[in-house]
């Protein structure tokens, strides 16, 4: 059986799996070539780090590192907390790279600058090394093949990374523009930058959207639970199980 399309851990490891075979070698953002069967692997982490670490561990066995760009000013995660370092240092470990996802729509165009290097600057106190580039959270389109740097640092669409190779994005949990193997650029043998989410491909078989987020929401709402038990003794005391048992992953 092919797991090649299905979105799920096994799905995701056919996929890179399938690649290769096609002769596609992992690159970078710095080193890749227009002509050459580069695959760049980037993910932007919008919803949940746990995922993230689940996709960097299949990566990290199968000798790929990738670049994970993750948000600061988000309600889904916080990195400062235990956990979310916890997570980074994860990533770090299994030999991938962090790049920041900025979420432009938080600042006017006059602000976007200092802002970039402001939240680089604090991704970089979390990371311990240096952040070199930027994704854009649900970019608008003045955004899309914007050739300019920001804050000095490259950005993941710039026309090199995104309209002068293949651009595959896996948004809202499905291949909207086609398969990556689908592509004609691939096809001719270009390179592939290739954005995932971890959150479409963290589950054991594949899911519709609505029932992976609603299961991601269950999760949160344990943990925020756990910590309200932790840190309220009325609340731990009329819910004795919260602090009885491990919490579930
Ligand atoms: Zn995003």
């Amino acid at each position: 059986m092919s797991y090649q399309r299905e979105f799920s851990l096994i799905g995701y490891k056919s996929l890179i799996e399938d690649l290769f075979s096609h002769g596609y070698t992992i690159s970078n953002f710095r080193e890749v070539a227009t002509e050459s069967k580069h695959l760049i692997m980037r993910h932007d982490v919008d919803m949940c780090l746990d995922a993230a670490v689940e996709i960097a561990t299949i990566e990290n066995q199968l000798d790929v590192a990738a670049h994970y760009f993750v948000l600061l000013r988000t309600e889904m995660y916080n990195l400062f907390s235990k956990r979310g370092m916890a997570a980074i240092e994860s990533l770090l470990s299994l030999g991938h790279q962090i790049g920041l996802h900025l979420d432009a729509s938080l600042y006017s165009n006059d602000e976007l600058e200092d802002a970039a290097e402001w939240e680089a600057g604090c991704l970089q106190c979390i990371t311990g090394r240096e952040v070199d580039m930027i994704s854009f959270h649900r970019p608008a389109k003045s955004l899309l093949g914007r050739a300019d740097m920001l804050a000095g640092r490259h950005h993941a669409y710039q026309p090199k990374y995104f309209t002068d190779i293949a651009y595959c994005s896996d948004s809202r949990g499905r291949w909207d523009h086609g398969h990556p193997l689908d592509l004609q650029a691939v096809k001719k043998g270009q390179a592939l930058q290739l954005l995932t989410h971890p959150i479409w491909w963290a589950s054991k078989s594949d899911e519709n959207a609505v029932s992976r987020l609603n299961r991601f929401a269950a999760g949160r709402h344990e943990h925020l639970r756990r910590e309200l038990a932790r840190n309220c003794a009325p609340y731990r005391e009329a819910y004795t199980e919260l602090t009885d048992t491990d919490e579930p992953k």
